[in-house]
């Protein structure tokens, strides 16, 4: 697929195995490519319930290529130390959108610099993810299940819907089942940056993560089709 871009996962967003699954196994079918580091990676095994399968071990045995070089963050203002070798990483791979659970640590002098967006997994899969590309994972991962839930839609349902709410919430005429309800302490910020969500252009404004162009128009100014 010509022009997929190419997106950084932060550490958090590699331990939630339906997250994880649903940005690896869905960036197969859609516009995007996933890369992370090795130190990021090294960060979510260290986070990893101690019976959960090593990422390391899941990259390796499915074949990922996906790990991009480290870098030494130079010249960062305002970002968390802790979250500037991830910053700097994503940028010299080439990477627009940081996915992490942890949007207050990036620092917005820093997203400026390097014209640059970090966005919750929640919204960037509801943004890019297509209803194929969701259906096709739930498959895959209820296929792999040997515990419940393993069907697509108690996946869709008990596990996606708590911790990725917009998500199922898009897709919840397509399985049409009840939605478990969100997890308490929804993030505060979803979004921050100068990148759009969807297209990935620049945008100058930070008051929505959607370009002026990829924002679904009102009701009034919709163009006939
Ligand atoms: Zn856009």
């Amino acid at each position: 697929m010509p022009g997929k871009s190419l997106v950084y996962l932060d550490a958090n967003v590699l331990i939630p195995s339906v997250t994880r699954g649903l940005l690896i196994i869905g960036a197969l079918t859609s516009d995007f490519r996933v890369c992370w580091s090795g130190f990021g990676e090294a960060e979510a095994e260290r986070h990893q319930h101690e019976r959960a399968a090593k990422i390391s071990d899941l990259r390796i045995r499915f074949g990922w290529e996906v790990l991009v070089p480290e870098m030494d963050p130079a010249d960062m203002e305002d970002t968390d130390p802790k979250d500037q070798p991830h910053l700097a990483a994503a940028h010299a791979a080439g990477a627009r959108l940081i996915v992490t659970e942890n949007i207050k640590d990036f620092g917005l002098a820093d997203l400026a610099s390097l014209s640059m967006s970090v966005v919750a997994p929640d919204l960037f899969l509801s943004t890019r993810l297509t209803e194929n590309s969701y259906v096709d994972v739930l498959d895959a991962l209820a296929a792999g299940r040997t515990r419940d839930p393993r069907t697509p839609e108690g996946i869709h349902s008990q596990e996606v819907a708590p911790r990725l709410p917009a998500l199922a919430e898009k897709f919840v005429s397509t399985l049409d089942v009840p939605l478990g309800a969100p997890a308490k302490g929804a993030m505060a910020e979803i979004f921050r940056g100068y990148r759009c969500v969807c297209c990935e252009d620049e945008m100058p404004n930070l008051d929505h993560p959607l370009c002026g162009s990829c924002r679904p128009s009102a009701p009034d100014e919709a163009s006939p089709s």
